[in-house]
């Protein structure tokens, strides 16, 4: 054995995550580790949570990163709220609804499942019938920005028909911060997770999560010990709670730490509206490019995510080749599908930082010629042009 060190090949990231990372937020994971119960190190963190509060759009005092990737917020939200016995209303239109069916189980907790199709957003009424036939429920569960799909739910309304039969709420929210319109406190969300590598375009392994106030008194108030010692929250606020005196729990994961507060930083310095504002105008372009290649787009645009674009692959195309070959020349990863999706359909995400517009022209100017070289019916030479048309009228 004689290894040497690795250095990764420059990429340009456009799948659903991670997505490029600024260089910013690179440089500042490499400034000093210092202790993470060291003044300089609490005093960062204290502002993150202000910088987090900001992002969520919330006031909400339980505001924090999960020292783990976005699946480890999610199952903070669940072992938290959840108890044996409980009935939790999940709503699946993707992959990650059918994860959070697993939590349920796996807490001793009775999942009551509103399915809808895949590439279709949560459909409110079926949440409402679902409610009134379970009157018992405690947790209504939905993802809102589905990354298999690339659907995006109706978050404050899902949370008005929550609120009116006393559930709780927990949003998936993972690829929705900082890349479309997410108002935690306006809309009364209760439990939402995100994570790092999406549209915050800061490295994986880092999940933001908050809780509201009738959240945090449930999980003080419950009957049974949370199983999980790692993600208890009544043992991790001892750590992040503020107050001063911090007790060991474990030990942070201080540079990553470092990135995330740089690339919050990033979005306050961007403004939270004028980032969503830029994750659609960046998806209008790629659209009438992939449109006048005479391509189609998986989701109905009322409920499509502009930072997640699920492109159908047209008959006869290998996904496979096309996916490598735009790797291999051009160091561009897009999406492949998952599940059912499988083999059907490209994900090209425009998340944080990738949402740009050479990234757009990029990505469609590749996709244009592997798919002429390889004798698609597709429209060639037509969809960089397009785009142009959509940034020239800015
Ligand atoms: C990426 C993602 C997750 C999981 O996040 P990881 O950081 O990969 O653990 C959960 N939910 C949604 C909607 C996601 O897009």
């Amino acid at each position: 054995m004689n290894s040497t060190s690795f250095h990764p090949p420059v990429r340009t990231l456009m799948g659903p995550g991670p997505s490029d990372v600024n260089p910013r937020i690179l440089e500042a994971m490499s400034r000093p580790t210092i202790g993470h119960l060291d003044p300089a190190f609490v005093g960062m963190m204290d502002d993150m949570k202000g910088l987090l509060r900001y992002a969520f759009q919330t006031e909400h005092e339980l505001t924090m990163p999960v020292s783990a990737p976005g699946s480890a917020g999610m199952e903070t939200c669940f072992v938290n709220l959840v108890e044996a016995g409980d009935k939790v209303v999940v709503c699946q239109n993707g992959v990650f609804g059918g994860r959070m069916k697993e939590n349920v189980e796996r807490c001793g907790a009775t999942p009551v499942m509103v399915e809808d199709e895949w590439g279709r957003a949560v459909d409110c009424n079926k949440v409402e019938e679902a409610l009134k036939a379970n009157p018992d429920a405690k947790v209504l569960a939905f993802v809102h920005a589905e990354t298999s799909t690339g659907a995006l739910s109706d978050a404050k309304t899902l949370a008005e028909i929550a609120h009116a039969h006393d559930c709780l709420i927990i949003a998936d929210c993972v690829t929705s911060l900082g890349g479309s319109p997410l108002k935690v406190s306006e809309w009364d969300l209760d439990a939402v997770y995100s994570g790092s590598q999406k549209c915050l375009s800061c490295t994986p392994g880092l999940s933001p999560v908050t809780f509201s106030e009738r959240a945090v008194e449930v999980i003080r108030g419950r009957k049974s010990k949370v199983q999980s010692w790692f993600l208890d929250l009544n043992l991790v606020l001892g750590y992040w709670g503020g107050g001063g005196k911090r007790a060991y729990h474990h030990t942070a994961p201080i540079n990553a730490l470092y990135g995330l507060h740089e690339a919050l930083v990033l979005l306050q310095e961007e403004g939270i509206e004028a980032a969503w504002q830029r994750h659609s105008f960046n998806h209008s372009a790629l659209r009438a490019g992939i449109e006048a290649m005479g391509l189609s787009f998986v989701v109905d645009e009322a409920d499509r995510l502009p930072q997640l674009n699920s492109v159908t692959i047209p008959d006869g195309v290998d996904d496979a080749t096309v996916r490598a070959r735009l790797l291999q020349e051009y160091s561009l990863e897009i999406g492949a599908g998952l599940g059912p999706m499988a083999g059907r359909i490209w994900r090209i995400g425009l998340m944080g930082f990738a949402s740009n517009q050479r990234n757009v022209l990029l990505c469609l100017g590749a996709l244009d010629a592997v798919l002429a070289d390889m004798g698609a019916p597709t429209t060639a030479g037509v969809a960089v042009e397009a785009a142009m048309k959509v940034y020239a009228q800015g």
